[in-house]
């Protein structure tokens, strides 16, 4: 089955734009690429580059990926196949201690689930930032020599004062004016671990009056001594993430280094930066240029990894594969699907303009895969019996339903028909209100791919629950049979044969926090978290799900779409990914 909308062509966004005009002036005609990351040296060796443009994702191994990654990863390698370049996937792991390979392994599998991957005409190109720090280090070596860094013996709390602030200007630091080669003798002592954590810095020299704070000598490199998860004890030094961003990009040859806006004020030290080292022919060009997206927020969640992190460790969630997880990880065992995030990306487009995209946003685009996709079945999920009166015991009879309503090609399934039935408690009420078609006493309605019923009467207890419930069929109004139409009837009710139906187990979950941006009111978005936002129930299951496999994903006729969490030792665990219409309220 296809999905109407695959074949259409991508929304054009200013992105787009930027990029076809670069390749009309064709600005990467001459540009090289050695097969690896490297310096000017290295890639001058190398030959024309195959990709037409090189992008990259760049994440911080510091947590799961979440939806608002999705965008950036639709965009960001959607591109690249587009205009017949290549994304690359690059750990952004300057940061060592918030890092781990737990969620380095994470991201490849969620980037992958994707749909995407990383190779090009056989080159793999999934690269660790810290794969550079010897390239980083040499490029500040490089700036220190051509009178553009040096290295500040100020305490943080003297460079911070001497900042200056957006109407004053900073003042230059006393160590600013010291000759290079004691420049260059500090820097090295640092790398040696020589001083102390923090006691201190490499920076840029640039201009301490500068309009642009970020322009105002930035630090480039700090003192940490951390482990680092793939370098281990190697460094005493680490690059700061403003000196390290271009750099990788450069090395990597990308050529749109796209980000989301609040780096958007760093961009003039980007460029900066690389102006500086392909002065000092480290690099060549054509060098990486920066464009700004904003980025996506989502109502009724919460996208920022420190607060996923504290949900998983506060244990206000299972785990980052809770269903109800903004995470990729959680998406998926939701049910949303990869086609879904394509359809959403699609629909949210991308532009400079902050905003919030409805949380139904997303759902209605899973909704609409899925219905193209997902076989249908029944399931009962708050059972109460139905005893046909004058069906004969032990009768029994196959009733054929399709199994997708928009494709024939995909057959029908068998429910078998017997005396005894579930239906849905909620299709039955002893006096009806307003509107309501379905089951009371004196009604009648259709047993969806069956006969119309009459219903005669019901059983409750003391309290009042509805025990049973009682009808005659009409023997000639079998569905698909010429009499199917001789009775009209409004209501059209699902059911399953208690001989012939399955156990299984429910997750049915709402959205994680009760407000539309959670944390506005109180500033903790904790507080708005939805206490109420998993239930769990026994239900009944067409028989002919007895073998799913978890993954498998179904529409629960009447109900909506439903992905199979589980299947072991005879318990079947489904996890609702969506209803069928939006009733949240
Ligand atoms: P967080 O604030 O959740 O930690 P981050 O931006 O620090 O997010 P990174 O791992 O650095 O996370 O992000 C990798 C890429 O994903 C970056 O290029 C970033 O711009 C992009 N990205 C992150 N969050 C969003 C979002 N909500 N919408 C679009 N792109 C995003
Ligand atoms: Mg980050």
């Amino acid at each position: 089955m296809k999905n109407p909308k695959k074949n259409n062509p991508p929304p054009s966004n200013f992105i787009r734009t930027i990029i076809e005009k670069n390749l009309a002036q064709e600005l990467y005609k001459d540009k090289k690429w050695a097969g690896t990351p490297g310096n000017a040296s290295h890639h001058e060796a190398g030959e024309i580059d195959p990709a037409k443009i090189r992008t990259r994702f760049p994440p911080e191994p510091n947590g799961y990926l979440h939806i608002g990654h999705a965008k950036s990863i639709f965009l960001n390698f959607g591109l690249a196949q587009d205009y017949k370049g290549t994304c690359h996937l690059r750990f952004d792991d300057t940061n060592p201690e918030k890092e781990n390979k737990e969620y380095v392994d994470s991201i490849i599998d969620s980037v992958k689930w994707l749909g995407f991957d990383w190779t090009f005409k056989d080159q793999t190109n999934l690269f660790y930032a810290s794969d550079y720090f010897e390239h980083m280090y040499k490029a500040a070596i490089s700036l220190i020599e051509s009178g553009f860094a040096y290295v500040d013996k100020q305490t943080p709390d003297e460079i911070r004062e001497n900042r200056g602030t957006l109407t004053s200007p900073g003042i230059d630091s006393p160590w600013r004016a010291h000759p290079i080669s004691d420049h260059i003798k500090w820097f090295k002592e640092m790398k040696e671990g020589k001083h102390s954590d923090g006691s201190m810095v490499l920076r840029a020299k640039i201009n301490m009056a500068s309009p642009n704070i970020n322009l105002r000598d930035p630090a480039i490199y700090r003192i940490k001594r951390a482990f680092h998860h793939r370098t281990a004890d190697t460094w005493c030094i680490y690059p700061m993430y403003t000196f390290a961003h271009p750099i990788e990009d450069a090395l990597e040859g990308i050529t749109h280094s796209i980000c989301t806006l609040e780096f958007e004020d760093q961009r003039p030290f980007y460029d900066w930066l690389l102006k500086k080292l392909k002065e000092n022919k480290f690099f060549s060009g054509p060098l990486p240029k920066q464009h700004e997206f904003a980025r996506l927020n989502l109502t009724f969640t919460v996208l920022s990894k420190r607060k996923l992190i504290e949900l998983v460790k506060d244990n206000h969630v299972t785990g980052w594969d809770d269903p109800r997880m903004p995470t990729l990880a959680g998406a998926r065992r939701r049910g949303f699907t990869p086609e879904g995030f394509k359809l959403f990306s699609e629909r949210i487009g991308v532009s400079k303009a902050d905003s919030w995209i409805d949380y139904a946003t997303l759902e209605d685009s899973m909704r609409e895969v899925l219905n193209v996709s997902a076989l249908r079945r029944v399931a009962i999920l708050d059972p109460i019996k139905l005893i046909i009166n004058n069906y004969p015991d032990g009768q029994e009879e196959d009733c054929l339903a399709p199994n997708h309503p928009l494709n024939e090609d995909l057959g029908k399934r068998t429910l078998k028909l017997t005396k005894e039935l579930w239906i849905e408690r909620e299709d039955f009420m002893v006096s009806p209100i307003e509107k309501y078609f379905r089951l009371y006493p004196g009604n009648q309605v259709r047993l969806r791919y069956g006969y119309i019923v009459t219903c005669t009467g019901f059983d409750e207890d003391d309290q009042g629950n509805i025990m049973a419930v009682y009808c005659d069929y009409l023997p000639d109004t079998k569905s698909g049979t010429p009499g199917a139409n001789s009775i009209k009837v409004k209501g059209n009710i699902h059911w399953l044969s208690i001989k012939y139906s399955i156990n299984a187990v429910v997750n049915q979950y709402d959205r994680l926090f009760k407000e539309e941006h959670p944390g506005n009111k109180t500033d903790n978005y904790l507080d708005d978290l939805n206490l109420n936002s998993l239930k769990t129930s026994q239900i009944k299951l067409e028989e002919n799900c007895l073998s799913v496999s978890p993954s498998d994903q179904f529409q629960f006729e009447r109900h909506g779409y439903f992905i199979c969490d589980s299947n072991q030792n005879s318990i079947i665990t489904f996890n609702r990914t969506t209803t069928l219409r939006d009733t949240w309220q």
